[in-house]
Order: structure tokens, then C-alpha cells, then sequence
């Protein structure tokens, strides 16, 4: 997956500021972020999208869910909370095609979405 953004930060070709980091995943800063604390969680694996959840990767997806409770509670974000987004395919508003999980946090946010 040469092209894949996300694939890159694997890789290290595209820096970014890491939060987190294990065999399986890797945690950091999205560039545009929509709340105070807005983090983007990936399996090193490529998966384009939630479509491609099955039953040979959903040890991997249990896992970053996990990791993220483990960061939104380093984060401090744990008491008040927070909220754990996927965007799917184009309706879904999803624009990097490898899955990833938008931890946001540090604000009251809105329901529903947009
Ligand atoms: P989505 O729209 O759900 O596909 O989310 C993609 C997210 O990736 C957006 O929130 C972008 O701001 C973020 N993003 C894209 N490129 C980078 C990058 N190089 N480093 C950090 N975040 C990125
Ligand atoms: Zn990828």
C-alpha cells in the first residue's frame, strides 16, 4: 500500500507526533484537530475501512480499543469522557482509506453529528 498515507507513518516516511506505539498499532496527533485532545489510532496492518472488519482481524480491533481507553485515560479524558469515531465510506465522511479511529476529547461535544 505504497500510496497510503497512514501506511507511511507506519513506515516512518511521513512524520507525525506519536502518542502511542506497540507491535500492532500506533497512536498520534491529527493534523486538524476538532477538539482539544484529537487523536487518530491505526493498526500498522492495512485495512481500508470498517467493511473490512472480520473475524481474522477482530483480535487487532479489540486490541486498539484497548489502547485507546488506555490513552483517553493518560490523557485525562477518562472522567468526563469522550467520544470513539469511525467514518466509513463516503456517506460515512471517511477520507483516509486505511481504518482509523478518531479519539476526541477535552470539550462538550454535539449529537448528533453533522
Ligand atoms: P477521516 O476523514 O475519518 O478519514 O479522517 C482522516 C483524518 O486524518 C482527518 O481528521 C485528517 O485531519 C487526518 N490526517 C490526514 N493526514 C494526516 C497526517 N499526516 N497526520 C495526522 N493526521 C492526518
Ligand atoms: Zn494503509
Amino acid at each position: 500500500m505504497s500510496e497510503c498515507i497512514f501506511c507511511k507513518i507506519v513506515n516512518g516516511d511521513i512524520p507525525t507526533n506519536k502518542v502511542y506505539e506497540d507491535d500492532k498499532t500506533v497512536a498520534f496527533y491529527d493534523l486538524n484537530p476538532q477538539s482539544p485532545t484529537h487523536i487518530l489510532i491505526i493498526p500498522k496492518e492495512h485495512i481500508p475501512s470498517a467493511n473490512y472488519i472480520d473475524e481474522n482481524n477482530s483480535d487487532l480491533i479489540s486490541h486498539i480499543f484497548v489502547a485507546i481507553k488506555n490513552i483517553a485515560k493518560e490523557k485525562g479524558l477518562d472522567k468526563q469522557g469522550y467520544r470513539i469515531v469511525n467514518n466509513c465510506g463516503e456517506f460515512g465522511g471517511q477520507t483516509v482509506e486505511h481504518i482509523h479511529f478518531h479519539l476526541l476529547g477535552g470539550r462538550q461535544l454535539q449529537w448528533p453529528p453533522g
